[in-house]
């Protein structure tokens, strides 16, 4: 719902398509080109660098779905037919004999000649072991062709493939033993202000314990990226300055605060410095301050420091950046369409990302949706999507973005 007449108030704020495209944008103006070959049992959350075509029809032969009997219709005429061989999955089968049908299993390759493969539900094995089919059969019944699944040169997945147990598997199917995937990137990722304190160590005045440093550590390794983990930055432009030029070697510098144009962005000064900043207002909520950036040529994201901020601007703008660098296409997570459970009486200027759960089919969100608030995350099942400049009555659709989709 649009209130009639009410303007938006959006327009200083930078859509998150528009930053997102932006980002993309970027990140594939320095992919990753480097490669490594590695075994398909470890290439879990890795990139694929080649197409992978295949090199094998699958499957490799005509083979019975069902364990019954191989025949040729033609053969059936109500009378009961000899059995002539017995093949077990694994095994050669010798032609078919005229007049006669095969005991198969499932999986064993379906002789030439044959042309249906009849369940033994629907078989009565005689006193003379001959075989009576009690119902007419269909040519090609329970036999699964050669090549119905794949046939060789054809492109089975391209380059770009996130692989996962699916793809490996399936590249397993194909005989693949190794693959080719693009190198990890390497995420250095730094944790900035005065307040922080690892966990483990005594809270002191004004201090808080460090969420963000090993929420983002994780979840880049659950993303298949080398994480050089760089830990707490102080808010001093000459530390900040001194630690960012330590970083060399690494393929993105992934900050949390420190980016409000408040008087202690030092990462900002920083890449004003010796480098370059862009520094965006976006509209999305929790969020809206972002960076991104280049300090002596290596690329830069700041995210907002408020853990919930910092996830949703993690999940929605920097993990695709990050997977693009590895020439991943599909980059934007599985959202679909679920009617509100709750209602949105006053319209934002933001986009909002509420941390809600699906309960009988309607979204539901979190109590608390302070920015500040990690915990209305781990409740959550999902970020609810609410459009800026929007209300909401229960019942009307919102778009649904499962944890699970980004997490991974
Ligand atoms: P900033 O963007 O630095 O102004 O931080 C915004 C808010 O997020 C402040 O309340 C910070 O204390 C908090 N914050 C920043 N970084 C972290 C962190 N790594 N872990 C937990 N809270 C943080
Ligand atoms: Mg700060």
């Amino acid at each position: 719902m649009n209130p009639a007449g009410k303007p938006g108030k959006t327009a200083s704020l930078m859509p998150v398509e528009v930053a997102l495209a932006r980002l993309l944008e970027m990140a594939e103006a320095s992919p990753i080109r480097e490669r490594e070959r590695l075994p398909v049992a470890q290439v879990q959350g890795r990139v694929l660098a080649d197409d992978l075509v295949s090199t094998l029809d699958l499957p490799p032969w005509p083979n019975s779905a069902m364990d019954g009997y191989a025949l040729r219709v033609a053969d059936w005429t109500g009378e009961p037919l000899l059995v002539s061989q017995k093949i077990f999955a694994g095994q050669a089968p010798e032609p078919l004999k005229p007049g006669t049908c095969v005991r198969i299993f499932t999986g064993a390759p379906v002789p030439a000649d044959a042309d249906c493969v009849e369940m033994q539900e629907n078989a009565e094995v005689q006193a003379d072991e001959r075989v009576r089919f009690l119902e007419s059969m269909k040519p090609g019944q329970n036999i699964r062709p050669q090549g119905q699944e794949t046939t060789v040169g054809e492109l089975v997945l391209p380059a770009g493939t996130r692989l996962g147990p699916i793809e490996q598997g399936l590249a397993a199917s194909l005989g693949c033993a190794e693959l080719d995937v693009v190198r990890k990137v390497r995420v250095a990722v730094l944790s900035t202000g005065d307040e922080l304190v690892e966990p483990g160590q005594a809270l002191g005045p004004g201090q808080i314990y460090n969420s963000n440093r090993v929420l983002l550590c994780s979840w880049l390794q659950r993303l298949g990226c080398e994480v050089i983990d760089a830990g707490i930055l102080p808010d001093d432009l000459v530390t900040t300055r001194a630690r960012l030029g330590e970083l060399k070697d690494v393929d993105l510098i992934l900050s949390t605060g420190g980016v409000s144009v408040g008087e202690a962005d030092f990462l900002g000064m920083a890449l004003r410095e010796e480098g370059e900043l862009a520094l965006w207002k976006l509209a999305i909520k929790p969020g809206k301050p972002l960076t991104f950036g280049h300090f002596r040529g290596v690329p830069v994201i700041g995210l907002p420091g408020n853990p919930a901020s910092t996830l949703v601007t993690f999940a929605l703008l920097a993990r695709p950046y990050l997977l693009r660098r590895q020439g991943v296409k599909e980059v934007e997570p599985l959202k679909f369409q679920v009617p509100a459970g709750f209602v949105w009486p006053r319209p934002g200027n933001r986009r909002e990302y509420l941390r809600g759960r699906l309960e009988n089919g309607r979204a539901i969100i979190y109590k608390n949706q302070s920015s500040g608030v990690l915990r209305s995350a781990a409740w959550a099942d999902g970020l609810v999507e609410v459009l800026e400049d929007r209300t909401l009555m229960e019942g009307e659709y919102v778009v649904f973005i499962p944890l699970s989709e980004v997490l991974g």
